[in-house]
């Protein structure tokens, strides 16, 4: 038996075959980003109507990598928000048709959920089970938070430690990246020529933001905008071993941010109520960064800390993750007809579904 999961909450379109256990049978990613690339950022028209070719030829060629029927599909996942509306819309009323047509339940997944849980799918067998509690750094082209997550006896207790002030950690990436004339997304383009460049602060001295009241919140609109000053300044674009120093210089700062944050949090959780966080996950698109994977794991070595890393694959939006933080949300699943989209979703908001109004029944 399987769970299917869909995703198609921004520009990738995606479907996945999960069995009980979070074992991953298949997922399939078709992604937009040559559509989007000369307009140097998503255009969500573009989005849904590229949602709408792929969605379906993806779910039958799901089945047919799996060796899977219909019959075999106990449930489905669906991204539900919080993303670009037009775009979720194509994969909600497509999991409520097929959820209506099959006679299965439905469950609407926090897209934000997906990412959360996508360190623990495995390359291949069972997914690891979920610690009683950890901390997820989920860093991705529109979000930047950390959260602590309680598991323990049957709970799903997700709760938001901090968040971005403005820019997204990928969207910082991304729109630094664009100024100096690297293609979209620039994040993976930031690493690659940071890998040839030495950070130097000294050169370019980017901020990393302290608020007065001690929060722990993320701010990257202030590096963004000296990015640009010194792009600018030292006309980074028209030399490549200065474009390379100021990729490796503007990646170290954003990341000294992410662990300066990281460090205060840790020792506030450390002297919480147990059962005490030992693990900590990383997902996101930004998760992908080879640099910050190092980085991450030698923090992790330093504080004794189990760190779980999710597979390239499994970064950047794909339907995996939603089925697999459906499998964790099964509870909810129910009447296809409750489901609705929403283009902004908190975590540990409210619930999409509600009570079922009538019995589902399969149309003859
Ligand atoms: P998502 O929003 O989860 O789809 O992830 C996309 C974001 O991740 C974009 O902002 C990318 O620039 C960013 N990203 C992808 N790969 C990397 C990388 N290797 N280093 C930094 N950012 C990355
Ligand atoms: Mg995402």
């Amino acid at each position: 038996m399987y769970i299917l999961g869909i995703e198609t909450s921004c520009d990738e379109t995606s479907v996945a075959l999960l069995r009980a256990d979070g074992e991953v049978r298949c997922n399939l990613i078709s992604s937009q980003i040559a559509r989007h690339q000369p307009f140097g950022g998503v255009v969500p028209e573009i989005a849904s109507r590229e949602h709408l070719v792929h969605l379906f030829p993806l779910l039958e060629e799901a089945l047919r990598q799996s060796g899977a029927s219909w019959n075999e599909v106990e449930t489905i996942a669906v991204t539900a928000g919080p993303g670009l509306i037009g775009a979720l819309l194509v994969g909600v009323s497509a999991a409520q048709g097929l959820s209506y047509a099959l006679g299965i339940p439905l469950v609407a997944v926090n897209h934000l959920e997906g990412h959360l849980f996508s360190p623990f799918l495995s390359a291949s067998g069972a997914a690891i089970p979920l610690p009683p509690r950890f901390l997820s750094i989920v860093i991705s082209g529109g979000h930047s938070s950390i959260y602590d997550v309680v598991t323990a006896d049957g709970r799903l207790e997700i709760e938001m430690l901090n968040r971005t002030r403005d820019d997204a950690i990928g969207e910082t990436f991304d729109k630094v990246a664009k100024f100096v004339g690297l293609p979209y997304p620039g994040g993976p383009q930031v690493e690659r020529l940071a890998r040839a460049g030495k950070a130097d602060r000294k050169r370019f001295p980017f901020p990393v933001p302290q608020f007065k009241e001690s929060s722990v919140d993320f701010s990257f609109s202030g590096l963004k905008a000296g990015a640009i000053r010194w792009a600018r300044q030292y006309r980074v674009g028209e030399d490549q071993a200065a474009l390379a120093d100021f990729c490796a210089t503007f990646q170290d700062a954003l990341f000294e941010q992410l662990f300066s944050r990281l460090d205060t949090i840790w020792q506030q959780i450390r002297r919480s109520a147990p059962p005490r966080p030992r693990e900590i996950a990383l997902a996101g698109g930004v998760a992908a960064n080879g640099v910050l994977r190092e980085r991450m794991q030698a923090w992790g070595r330093q504080h004794d800390v189990m760190v779980r890393l999710p597979e390239k694959r499994f970064c950047t939006d794909n339907a995996a993750m939603i089925a697999f933080a459906g499998l964790q949300r099964r509870r909810e699943a129910g009447d296809p007809r409750l489901v609705k989209a929403y283009s902004r979703m908190l975590v540990g908001g409210p619930r999409i579904l509600g009570e079922t109004s009538a019995p589902l029944v399969r149309p003859s």
